[in-house]
């Protein structure tokens, strides 16, 4: 049998679509436009397509962005004297780093000095460390689209098992935590994990954010699992055109998993939606109203 297939694209339209309408009230109700400053420091192509779709969303969702684009050999200090002005500007309710920085940049440092209350990204220490205690707090966009697909398949994750693999602190740990504050059952796995296979035959819901092209084969996937697929891998496809791929080997998955998520296509979308939604509770949160139950 072949598995459902979880629709990034149509749930992050839906997700889109709900924020777009709270956005719409909040500006008739309250006057409020949230905004969203995203910086870009170099010439990254792959953070440049990145940057230029989240304007894109951020702009259809009616929120105003302030992108900022420095150059690849801007200073440490001048990067934190942006971010400074950023955390300043009121009109400014997200900020967003796009990584990786130049090697001269420390990016702890940067992501640090952001307002956390503005840490649309969810990668400030301090948010962190409320997600890890179980506070209300900004929680990274890709673990939050994550979690969003796993709920459209289970209404409920109390007592799944699940195998996050990746420990790395903007997927695979805030995963884990979030799926522990719904009561699921969380392994993390790592490239030290002995026997990944029969870690992973373990889960009910299986989270791949290991960065290896299609290395989760579908025989190491318990049949009728929920698996989610963060991995975006570009590697040689047919006549040398690069191709995308997940992190699970997906054809095989399909025949056993009960739903996964396609790559591109799947978590992909969601990260985009969930930085809108992140804008959006920021600037609830900043002037003093209850954020959006969306
Ligand atoms: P990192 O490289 O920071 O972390 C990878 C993690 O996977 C590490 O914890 C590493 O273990 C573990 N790992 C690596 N190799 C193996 C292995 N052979 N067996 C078991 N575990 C292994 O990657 P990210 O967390 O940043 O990203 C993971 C994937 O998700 C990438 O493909 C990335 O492109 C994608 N991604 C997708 C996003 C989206 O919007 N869809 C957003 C962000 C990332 P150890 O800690 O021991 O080294």
């Amino acid at each position: 049998m072949s598995a459902r297939i979880i629709d990034g694209k149509t749930i992050s339209a839906d997700l889109r679509g709900k924020v777009t309408d709270a956005v719409h009230r909040l500006r008739r109700d309250r006057g409020i436009v949230p905004g969203l400053a995203v910086v870009l420091v170099g010439n990254n192509p792959a953070s440049r397509v990145y940057v230029r779709n989240k304007s894109k969303a951020v702009t259809e969702a009616g929120l105003r962005s302030f992108d900022q684009h420095m150059p690849e050999d801007v200073s440490e200090a001048e990067l934190l004297d942006l971010i400074a002005r950023l955390n300043a500007d009121a009109q400014v309710n997200g900020i967003l780093i796009q990584l990786p920085l130049p090697p001269q940049i420390n990016a702890d440092k940067i992501i640090a000095a952001i307002d956390p209350d503005k840490d649309v990204d969810g990668f400030h220490p301090l948010n962190a460390g409320r997600l890890a205690s179980g506070l209300p707090g900004l929680v990274p966009c890709t673990p939050l689209g994550c979690v969003r697909l796993a709920k459209t398949v289970h209404a409920s994750l109390a007592g799944l098992e699940a195998v996050v693999i990746g420990r790395s602190n903007i997927v695979g740990k805030p995963v884990a935590q979030l799926l522990l504050a719904e009561n699921a059952t969380v392994t993390i796995a790592h490239s030290k994990t002995l026997d990944l296979p029969a870690v992973c035959a373990r889960a009910d819901l299986l989270v791949a954010a290991l960065g290896r092209p299609e290395m989760v084969l579908g025989a190491w996937i318990k049949p009728g699992a929920t698996v989610i697929d963060v991995g975006i891998n570009r590697i040689a496809g047919e006549h040398g055109r690069p191709r995308i791929v997940g992190d699970v080997a997906h054809a095989e998955a399909r025949g056993i998993a009960g739903a996964i998520t396609p790559v591109p296509g799947g978590v992909g979308p969601m990260t985009i939606a969930c930085l809108l939604l992140n804008t959006l509770i920021a600037a609830c949160m900043q002037n003093g109203l209850p954020a959006p139950k969306i």
